[in-house]
């Protein structure tokens, strides 16, 4: 779409979301579920069919406390923020942003309102990405998190220039080595695409029918595992079991579950040494200019280089959480109207320096660096940090039972971890909530020590 198109995209979008809204929230749909209920009694709960009819009730009883002007009005002050918050972070002017983050929250302000029985007024923005989860939950893990990080990252950090950067690595080659990596990963040509954007997403518009999108720096190979993570992304929505295609059901269960996903094929997978042990030598194939002088211990030391940095979505796996732990907690500060808007980037820098470690020269690399609070999207952050936990914590599930794991991805092979997390997760879709899905696949609740762990392990390698 051109730029300028974007006012009547607000108004279509604010209109759809509208009448979808009112279509749902209708006294129709609570009778026709009510009389649906001694029906779906009588089913497993485990079955597609109760699971149907109860994941739908529960969406409706959420969606019918909204009044359906509120949802158009939040739908339409996204859409019309998108395109400010792009043009005030590439001229880095904070001020051209303010008026439309005042207004987005003003409007969650008002989406809480219509609820109650909850503990924290962000309870309520959070129970949107990750249902049933509240804040005081993830407060505990974020502060253990946050205690053991802090002093790993800086203990972790390195000096220097990174190996086999800020050398030329053609487009058409990164595309035909991404190509070869998600093909082995399951990225079937017939139900997949791949594209390029400016910011990574994966999207499915049917269980068959998977869109990734990425992109490609010429001077280093990063893309590469934008492009892993949103495979992964992938991977979760082309395993929803095709019984469940067309209902509410036929996706991840949340956002925490979807991110445990890809960043356990971008990490755990992807920035793993047997993983390159198979890989690199055909990475060198395909770059044998950059790579000429490049071992494989140098490559894996470059693709897990620990470093403070700036940019969230670029931060290596020490420091990732530490960026999302800063938004949560300003996020539960800006719903509550405790910080001075205007002040917003001068706490921003403070909080990189003490958690991370950097401080933004401007606020292009700081404040205004994600697009999550112009699309209204606030109680999002938590999910990726939720996820990394949540990845760890499968990954030590499936390694204890499939043994030699590792043998498999030093031959390239994938298929088995990806049958067992179907079969475990993938298929069930929406039919569980978060914490039921869970506690399937690894038997608790979340916990944060698997990847504490897992974290500790992996820096003991790289020094
Ligand atoms: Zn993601």
């Amino acid at each position: 779409m051109p730029p300028g198109g974007s006012g009547v995209r607000a108004e279509q979008i604010a209109t759809l979301d509208r009448l979808a809204h009112e279509l749902f929230i209708s006294p129709e749909i609570g009778r026709l579920l009510e009389r649906l209920a001694p029906w779906e009694d009588a089913q497993e709960y485990d079955s597609d069919e109760a699971s149907l009819v109860r994941v739908t009730r529960r969406d409706w009883e959420k969606a019918r406390q909204v009044p359906a002007e509120l949802r158009a009005e939040m739908s339409r002050a996204s859409s019309l923020a998108l395109p400010v918050w792009a043009k005030a972070r590439e001229t880095s002017d904070f001020a051209s942003f303010l008026p439309v983050l005042r207004a987005n929250l003003e409007l969650r302000r008002r989406y809480v309102e219509c609820f109650d029985g909850y503990d924290e007024p962000y309870d309520v923005l959070l129970d949107d990405f990750e249902r049933g989860t509240t804040t005081a939950e993830v407060r505990i893990v974020f502060e253990r998190l946050k205690t053991e990080q802090v002093p790993l990252a800086t203990a972790a950090a390195r000096n220097g220039d990174r190996p086999a950067r800020d050398r030329p690595y053609p487009l058409e080659a990164q595309r035909r080595f991404e190509l070869q990596v998600l093909e082995r990963f399951g990225f079937d040509r017939s139900e997949w695409r791949l594209d390029s954007t400016v910011h990574p997403f994966a999207s499915s518009l049917g269980t068959d029918d998977i869109r990734l999108t990425t992109r490609y720096h010429e001077d280093n190979l990063d893309g590469l595992f934008a492009t892993m993570h949103e495979c992964g992304h992938g991977l979760y929505e082309n395993g929803v079991s095709s019984a469940l295609e067309r209902t509410p059901l036929a996706r991840g269960t949340s956002l925490g579950l979807h991110e445990s996903q890809s960043r356990l094929w971008e990490n755990l997978v992807g920035r793993s040494l047997p993983f390159w042990r198979y890989f690199f030598p055909r990475l060198r194939e395909c770059f044998p200019e950059a790579l000429a002088d490049v071992e494989l211990e140098d490559w894996y030391r470059s693709v897990n280089w620990v470093a403070p940095s700036l940019i969230r979505v670029e931060a290596d796996e020490a420091t990732y959480n530490l960026h999302v732990i800063l938004r949560f907690e300003l996020e539960q500060e800006l719903l509550m109207d405790t910080v001075d808007l205007a002040e917003l980037p001068e706490i921003w820098n403070d909080r990189m320096r003490s958690y991370v470690g950097v401080e933004p020269p401007n606020d292009r690399l700081g404040v205004l660096q994600d697009m999550h609070w112009a699309g209204g999207h606030i109680g999002y952050f938590s999910t990726y940090a939720l996820g990394n936990v949540i990845s760890a914590q499968i990954w030590e599930k499936v390694s204890a039972e499939i043994p030699d794991l590792h043998d498999q991805f030093e031959q390239g092979e994938f298929g088995e971890l990806r049958a067992w997390l179907g079969e475990r997760l993938y298929r069930h879709g929406r039919k569980f909530t978060p914490k039921e899905t869970l506690e399937r696949v690894v038997g608790g609740p979340i916990d944060p020590d698997p990847y504490l762990r897992y974290l500790r392990t992996k820096l003991a390698t790289l020094t």
